[in-house]
């Protein structure tokens, strides 16, 4: 997992030994016409949908509304439409003319506790509640695929299964939800699928595709510190054990975890995000909790932090004869491009953008939980810029994110060709066309 491979011809050439071939069979200029003109047909009722999306923001497992305008559009166009999967989900599937595999392409449909700002005429009217993660534009992008492919139904070869997630940016507190979900329940089973796509807006040059060849994001864990004093009056400390002390002690130490035993090229992050305790100015602090996340990249750090972690926890409270309580959540792990698709994959983003507007990308350190699909199948994510020309690059999750809606049919164009050719590449495979 440390290894993040370069785009380059040693991916490529992997592909080919991998028995994906680059590009096979690329869309045709006729049907390469036909998405342009269904496109342009659809392209003021998505933008309409995403506005609608965009004013009605639905926080986490509460995506009813926007589930149902998705529902309502895709099921009297004969799509095999199930609801209420991973509590708000849709999956909707749509079988092509022709036999072949099944791929799946997935937006998600929630929105945070964020305050618009953006002063747009068609801002969020839900106090409170805005798609500052473009996921409006992701649901838009989808449903827009679906109704472009939809028109080319009788000559897909495979299935595609459309999946409009819940609860990306996590589920409520005591709550399950999300992609790991979606997948327990079934959502790449039926057919089963040998790729799934991803993508997510992000605040870069319109027109840009950004692509990490193997690492995406990281991994995104949880952990909770408790620090366990003994209180006393605050000017008689050598009756108490100061839970305050110790736990500043630990913040510090916890800062050596990351810069000095980690591998500098193989990045992770340590960040403590609160911290809480003391109960008066002159006590003694009898408990202090911190919380944090960890950020990383490959199983040996994920692991390697988590037990220094203990370790400094324990060693140090030892020195003071305090208590401690350790909490360490695994929380979505790293989304990993499966490679091979990666590169059979590139070369349509080369053929429809042009080789200046694929990027290769660094992994970032969000998570985004489009990981537990691409565990249940090879996944491809990429990020698509949505800055438009004279923007601020105003960053997702903040009141100002408001990406250029001319992203939306290029989104559609972008994901149309993918799945396309990946049910070409992949038809050819099964049935012999290039060898392994
Ligand atoms: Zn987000
Ligand atoms: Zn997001």
């Amino acid at each position: 997992m440390t290894a993040r491979p370069r785009l380059s011809a040693a991916v490529l050439v992997l592909a080919a030994l991998a028995g994906y071939p680059p590009s096979a069979r690329p869309v045709d200029p006729k049907t390469g016409r036909r998405i342009d003109a269904e496109i342009e047909k659809n392209r003021a009722e998505i933008v309409k949908i995403r506005r609608f999306i965009h004013m009605n923001p639905e926080l986490s497992n509460r995506e009813f509304e926007t589930a149902r305008v998705i529902a309502a559009r895709l099921q009297p166009l004969g799509f095999d439409v199930r609801t209420g999967v991973a509590k708000t989900g849709v999956v909707a599937v749509l079988r092509g003319g022709g036999a072949g595999p099944a791929v799946a392409v997935r937006a998600d449909m929630d929105a945070l506790p964020v305050q618009e700002a953006t002063g747009l005429p068609y801002k969020s009217l839900n106090p409170g509640v805005m798609h500052a993660c473009g996921h409006d534009v992701h649901s838009a992008i989808v449903l827009g695929t679906a109704l472009v492919l939809n028109a080319l139904k009788s000559d897909l070869k495979g299935t595609v299964t459309f999946l409009f997630q819940p609860a990306e940016e996590g589920a409520p507190e005591g709550e399950e939800g999300g992609a790991d979900l979606m997948v327990r329940e079934g959502a790449l089973d039926d057919p089963p699928v040998s790729a799934v796509f991803g993508f997510h807006v992000w605040p870069e040059t319109l027109g840009l595709v950004l692509v990490a060849p193997g690492n995406v994001t990281a991994a995104a864990d949880s952990f909770t510190i408790t620090v366990k004093g003994r209180s006393a009056h605050g000017a008689r400390p050598q009756e108490g054990l100061d839970a305050v002390v110790i736990a500043a002690e630990i913040v510090t130490a916890l800062q050596t975890i990351v810069s000095r035993t980690t591998d500098p090229t193989d990045p992770a992050v340590l960040t403590v995000g609160t911290i809480n305790g003391g109960a008066r100015r002159n006590i003694i602090a009898e408990r202090v909790v911190l919380e944090g996340t960890v950020r990383t990249l490959s199983e040996t750090n994920q692991k390697k932090v988590r037990r220094l972690m203990e370790s400094v926890v324990r060693n140090i409270t030892a020195i003071y004869g305090a208590g401690y309580e350790f909490e360490y959540k695994p929380g979505t792990p790293s989304v990993f491009n499966n490679p091979e698709l990666a590169a059979a994959m590139t070369p349509t983003l080369v053929r429809l953008l042009g080789k200046d507007k694929v990027v290769e990308w660094q992994p970032q350190m969000i998570a985004e939980d489009f990981a537990f699909l691409a565990r249940k199948a090879p996944g491809f994510y990429f990020f698509l810029g949505v800055r438009g020309p004279g923007q601020a690059a105003t960053p997702l999750h903040s009141p100002g994110f408001s990406p250029d809606e001319s992203a939306i049919p290029l989104g559609i164009r972008i994901l149309s060709h993918l799945v396309l050719d990946a049910l070409e590449g992949q038809s050819a495979l099964l049935s012999g066309g290039a060898g392994h």
